[in-house]
């Protein structure tokens, strides 16, 4: 871990899990000289200030002014707002980043309120649980996960270079891409996937013939860890689908057509395509293990997140 702060007053706009995360983070391997704050409602605002903020402000304004680093922690859908409503307090030479799950929509709606001299670079760190607010936060959320930074052609390098090492200092493995690439792949990824564990859920609520504490009696790992994706946030989770359309309609699509072709399989008997189909997924599985993405316990690593 690095000694010393990489930015010396941090702004958090926006203090749910992701910047409870940070703030813990980089307070623990002293990162920032000062944490500043913002949020929508009283109660999260006090609950930062009891727990990790140094300073926290009636506005995103506020909290930005003098600020060298400001990180944008709102759902997707709030980026351009809260943008916008910190323009005008941020000072020359600044880096403006954000946490959001997607990125070409957040850097339509973020860059235009960009003042000239102040750097913007986009940024998703790819970890999280099905907990929100400003409680749920804890400093080894990054650690061995990996932040996608996804700055335009033209960006200052020195400012790409120095939030590099801030979110390595916090424990991620950090790349970079172009934004339209990190959609697709986090339509992949993460956002089917989570749309999907939304609509099984949701099919075992409407199932009258199987009973809701049957569901939860029996429900062995897969089912399990669906109930667990599906109780993740609903702003944040509606905000990511009207915002990777393209993307995850794309896939969508393709997961649709698998679908129908696995179903078929089924109903004619054909155990050979069955058979060859989960094994290719099964080499999968193995490989995001060897890339120490997750664990090869069988509670798939919960107890760790939770923690
Ligand atoms: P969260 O725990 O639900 O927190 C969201 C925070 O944003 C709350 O403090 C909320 O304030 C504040 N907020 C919402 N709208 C606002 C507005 N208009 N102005 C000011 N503050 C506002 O969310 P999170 O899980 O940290 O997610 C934050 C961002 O990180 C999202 O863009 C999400 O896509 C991204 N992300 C999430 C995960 C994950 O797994 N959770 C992983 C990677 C990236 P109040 O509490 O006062 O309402």
């Amino acid at each position: 871990m690095t000694a010393g702060p990489i930015y010396d007053r941090v702004a958090l706009i926006g203090l749910g899990l992701i910047a409870s995360s940070m703030a813990h983070a980089m307070r623990a391997a002293r990162l920032a000289g000062h944490i500043a704050g913002h949020a929508r409602t009283a109660e999260t605002r006090a609950a930062a200030r009891e727990l990790f903020c140094d300073s926290v402000h009636g506005t995103a304004a506020a909290a930005a002014e003098g600020a060298d680093l400001v990180v944008l922690c709102v759902p997707v859908g709030a980026m351009g707002e809260v943008a916008g409503a910190i323009a005008p307090a941020l000072k020359p030479g600044a880096t403006v980043t954000d946490v959001g799950s997607v990125k070409r929509a957040v850097i339509a709606a973020v860059a235009p309120h960009i003042p000239p001299g102040v750097h913007f670079v986009p940024g998703h760190p790819l970890a999280g649980t099905e907990h929100s607010g400003p409680r749920a936060g804890f400093a080894t959320l990054f650690r061995n996960r990996w932040c996608i930074l996804t700055p335009e052609p033209g960006t200052d390098p020195a400012a790409v270079a120095r939030l590099r090492a801030l979110w390595a200092a916090m424990g991620s493995n950090v790349d970079e891409m172009d934004a339209d690439h990190h959609d697709l792949v986090l339509a992949v990824t993460s956002h089917t996937p989570h749309l999907i564990a939304y609509t099984m859920v949701g099919v075992a609520d409407d199932l009258g013939r199987v009973t809701d504490s049957e569901v939860i009696k029996y429900s062995a790992a897969g089912f399990r860890d669906f109930t667990r994706i599906a109780a993740s946030d609903p702003t944040m989770w509606r905000d990511v689908f009207l915002n990777n359309r393209d993307a995850t309609l794309e896939i969508l699509g393709r997961f649709t057509e698998e679908l129908f072709a696995l179903q078929r399989a089924i109903r004619m008997g054909d155990g050979p395509h069955l058979h060859a189909y989960f094994t290719r997924t099964r080499a999968i599985r193995r490989g995001i293990i060897e890339a120490g993405q997750d664990t090869d316990a069988p509670d798939f690593g919960r107890a760790k997140a939770g923690t």
